[in-house]
């Protein structure tokens, strides 16, 4: 029977990124992941010669140089500036929030006079919450959700056109039921500059995310189409596993990428995500919406927002493939996308990562096992810092 150091559940970038500093320390690895194939929510398909982003749009981004040398290794990334649009009604607007969103927004051209508009509109409100909540002139008034730090950073007509309606649709909730981190992820700026990140570097892996993790994989046993509860039930012992066709195995420990609480028996009851459809469709034309992210802000509109995938790598195709975007709360059966890191559901993650910490063989990783709203750059950094601290 083979034996494996580590058994690493789930195919996605931190599974793969543990198993290639694993496999590269000499370790063995078994790679499972439940799916048909690899690469998690960060896989692209190429259908007609365009790079699918199947599990919704990826850019790469970050301002660590170290990761991103990182990737590098295993992909050229190409120049891929990402630039979104928001359509509301029938306006359109340049996203993030930068001088070109306030100049539509308010027929006006510089800095000062898009300053002195967002000032008036952010003091009004605070003035109106620090009445409601009986503070004096010079006590601070400190956001306590996403609404207020909304208002309080951008005025309320950003607020009501660009953010309330599209967050309320992706997260299924009020905005003053949602923590204020989530909208401190996006570039607030008084320059004419559409770039949607603030991060030093940024790009589309050439051909696509699959191939970097082919490439991690690399020197790993890897086997799709496993469910990890299937593997292990069948064999009824903690540190061996049968796999689909009677391979049974046996290994030393075990990187679970998946539901901790799935992985927990949902002991202490489920925690939240959310879930995300896509409606692909290929198209007759070469040029669909001009951009390759258009997000519909307002609520009238049942998707957040429609991808054209091939903007992301400058194709030329005479086709295009468009894939609108339906936000939807998780339930069992959907694919997880997002954790909904309320103060509720953080707190029950934390009782599931207290019950971990006595499982010494085994180590939680990646957005669903960790809880985190990781971009790309982050989910790559936790999984070093994991390699730093088990295979030293
Ligand atoms: N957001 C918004 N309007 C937009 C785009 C984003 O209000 O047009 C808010 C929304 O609350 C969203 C958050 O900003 O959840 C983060 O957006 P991001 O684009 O980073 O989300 P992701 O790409 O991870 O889905």
């Amino acid at each position: 029977m083979k034996h494996y150091d580590y058994l690493v559940v789930g195919a996605g970038l931190f599974g793969a990124v543990f198993s290639h500093e694993a496999v590269s320390r000499g370790r063995s690895c078994l790679v499972i992941d439940k799916r048909d194939h690899i690469a998690g929510n960060i896989f692209t398909k190429n259908v007609d010669g365009i790079n699918v982003h199947v599990y919704g749009a990826h850019i790469f981004h970050t301002s660590d140089k170290r990761i991103w040398e990182y990737v590098n290794r295993f992909a050229e990334f190409n120049n891929y500036v990402n630039s979104p649009i928001a359509a509301y009604h029938d306006e359109t607007y340049n996203l993030p929030f930068n001088m070109n969103t306030f100049s539509r927004m308010w027929n006006i051209r510089t800095p000062e006079e898009a300053e002195k508009i967002i000032e008036s509109q952010r003091n009004e409100y605070i003035a109106g919450m620090k009445k409601e909540r009986g503070l004096s002139d010079d006590e601070e008034f400190v956001p306590a959700n996403l609404e207020e730090q909304a208002i309080s950073l951008a005025g309320r007509d950003i607020y009501e056109k660009l953010i309330k309606e599209y967050t309320e649709k992706q997260w299924g909730r009020p905005c003053t039921e949602l923590p204020a981190f989530i909208i401190k992820r996006l570039p607030f700026r008084f320059i004419y500059d559409n770039n949607y990140f603030n991060d030093r570097y940024q790009g589309i892996p050439v051909g696509g995310y699959t191939g970097i993790v082919e490439k991690l994989l690399e020197g790993a046993d890897v086997r799709t189409g496993e469910n990890y509860f299937d593997v292990m039930n069948s064999a009824g012992t903690c540190h061996e596993g049968v796999l689909s066709d009677g391979e049974r195995f046996t290994f030393s420990k075990l990187l679970f990428t998946g539901q901790i609480d799935e992985f927990y028996g949902y002991k202490f009851g489920p925690l939240q995500y959310r879930s995300v459809r896509f409606e692909t469709e290929k198209l007759d034309t070469d040029n669909f919406q001009g951009n390759a992210v258009v997000n519909y802000t307002s609520k009238d509109v049942p998707w957040t927002r429609i991808i054209e995938h091939k903007h992301f790598e400058f194709g030329k195709q005479p086709v295009t493939i468009i894939s609108r975007e339906y936000s939807s709360e998780w339930e069992p059966g959907a694919e997880p996308y997002y954790p909904v890191n309320d103060e509720k559901n953080n707190a029950l993650y934390e009782k599931y990562r207290n019950l971990s910490e006595s499982d010494k063989d085994v180590m939680f990783g990646g957005r669903l096992g960790l809880y985190k709203y990781y971009d790309m750059d982050k989910d790559i950094m936790a999984a070093l810092d994991l390699v730093a601290k088990e295979l030293a």
